[in-house]
């Protein structure tokens, strides 16, 4: 269904600092673009928060009947220490403290994020492109920076001149910098530095011997800046001008800032109509992050393995948890909040088990369609889950009423009511349906009881009944193999 030609979706734009009506550059289709994990570390809590907070309005996004090719990078290469162009190559780094493969590194935190994202139900991208396979795209568009006069090559290193592109455009149109400022607040170079002003970024560094992750290039060999890769691959995938360009707040400056000016120098168009910022989430009092130490693992969570926690804490809770605060504001996290949230996400989750045996009366009490609206138009409201989730409540509420014989419904509002409440909770918000959860353990539990009676047969010498249990599991989708380890099962 495009529930989008009837819902007025409204967005905070970064770049205009207001809410802006969503207008599509291709009507039906979204291209969105997130700035993915730099994989040198496990993604903590805090990172989920971000990429929860694009899950989400992916999925408002599929749910209102847009086809959305949502790519989001993973980076394995050029992503220095510091901003300033300094420091080791943070993959490289971890590679050489464990004496291991700067790949052996990417490897084993892409598959520890792609298990973070699965455990926490988090729908996967449409692309996930990765820096290292766009080498050949990242030098292109380096020459085409030179070619219109931006970036200048200094000892096989290029770099992008900001202050030559200020001249004729504007570069801290998104962070709202003032470059002059900046400079004139800097002091000057002290001669260690390639770079004709300290503003300048790199788009190319030549690999000194040490550094193992490299790549020949017409200036040295070497290694692309970490902002080109997205400009790169958001052009690729996206084309020159895409719809939605999300991160992290603090990647608001340098990194999206340098994005704008490498495309737009190139395309000479505004690279991205709505850029959007997740807020942080803070531990402590202070920003999660991976080098302050001051963060906890997804998985801890869920275990409950960590000495700020009293308890586990599934995914849903999690998730609700999350949800319950605006994505562009500040979230604070503690085991008392996630107690919370913990209360509130099983009391929703219980009347949707008892809305499933209400009978539907002659006449309502609730006003189903006013209510379906106000869900919609706080998720239309710059996607705000809180206002949505009070909204839930107030379903919550009558459906408590209604179970006491203290209201009713007719059947046209009960399957209103069903619809909106399951597609919210489950499709929007991403919570785990536990009772399909259960289904499919109860499904699991049958499959083993067959492949027991199979196993008896088979030691019967009753092939027939053996092939029938096979043979009629794979009509059902259920596929057997049998391996030394004894029988396994896969289900289509
Ligand atoms: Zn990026």
């Amino acid at each position: 269904m495009e529930l989008y030609k009837e819902n007025q979706l409204k967005i905070y734009n970064s770049l205009s600092k207001s809410k802006e009506l969503f207008k599509t550059v291709t009507e039906g289709r979204v291209g969105m673009y997130v700035c993915g994990p730099t994989v040198y570390s496990n993604v903590h809590l805090g990172n989920v928060r971000t990429f929860m907070s694009f899950d989400m309005v992916f999925r408002y996004l599929l749910h209102l009947g847009y086809k959305v090719r949502y790519v989001r990078n993973i980076t394995d290469a050029g992503h220095l220490e510091n901003d300033a162009d300094e420091g080791e190559d943070r993959i490289a780094k971890k590679a050489r403290l464990e004496e291991i493969e700067p790949m052996e590194v990417v490897q084993r935190y892409t598959v520890d994020f792609h298990n973070v994202t699965k455990k926490y139900n988090f729908l996967p991208p449409s692309i996930e492109p990765t820096a290292t396979g766009h080498i050949v795209e990242q030098i292109e568009m380096i020459q085409e920076i030179i070619s219109k006069g931006f970036a200048y090559e200094v000892n096989g290193s290029v770099y992008f001149d900001v202050i030559e592109y200020n001249k004729t455009n504007n570069y801290g149109i998104l962070s709202g910098r003032n470059i002059e400022d900046a400079i004139h607040n800097t002091r000057t170079l002290d001669g260690q530095s390639e770079k004709k002003n300290p503003q300048d970024f790199a788009l190319w560094k030549k690999a000194d011997e040490r550094h193992i992750m490299r790549w020949s290039s017409p200036w040295s060999d070497g290694f692309p800046g970490w902002h080109l890769e997205c400009s790169v691959m958001s052009s690729k995938y996206l084309g020159e001008q895409i719809d939605i360009h999300g991160g992290g707040m603090d990647l608001k400056f340098p990194h999206h800032e340098c994005e704008i000016a490498q495309s737009h120098c190139c395309s000479g168009k505004q690279p991205v109509n709505y850029w959007m910022h997740a807020n942080m989430l803070l531990l402590n009092g202070q920003k999660m992050a991976k080098s302050t130490g001051n963060h906890i693992l997804p998985d801890a969570i869920l275990t409950g393995n960590n000495k700020i926690l009293t308890k586990a804490f599934s995914v849903s809770v999690v998730r609700f948890f999350i949800m319950q605060a605006h994505y562009r504001s500040i979230l604070d996290f503690s085991n008392d909040a996630l107690l919370a949230s913990e209360k509130g996400c099983n009391k929703l989750m219980e009347s949707i088990k008892v809305l499933k045996s209400l009978t539907a009366g002659k006449t309502s009490d609730f006003d189903v369609k006013a209510w379906k609206q106000k869900c919609y138009d706080a998720m239309n409201d710059d996607f705000n889950t809180p206002i949505l989730i009070a909204n839930l409540f107030e379903a919550v509420k009558f459906i408590n009423l209604a179970k006491d014989n203290k209201a009713t419904i007719t059947a046209d509002d009960l399957t209103i009511l069903k619809e909106t409440l399951h597609a919210f909770v489950f499709d929007v918000l991403g919570l785990l349906d536990d009772e399909k959860k259960q289904d499919s353990n109860k499904i699991d539990g049958v499959v083993e009881l067959l492949i027991k009676l199979r196993k008896e047969a088979r030691e019967n010498k009753d092939w027939a009944l053996s092939d029938q249990i096979r043979d009629e599991l794979l009509v059902l989708g259920i596929q057997l193999k049998d391996g030394r380890e004894g029988t396994t099962f896969t289900i289509s």
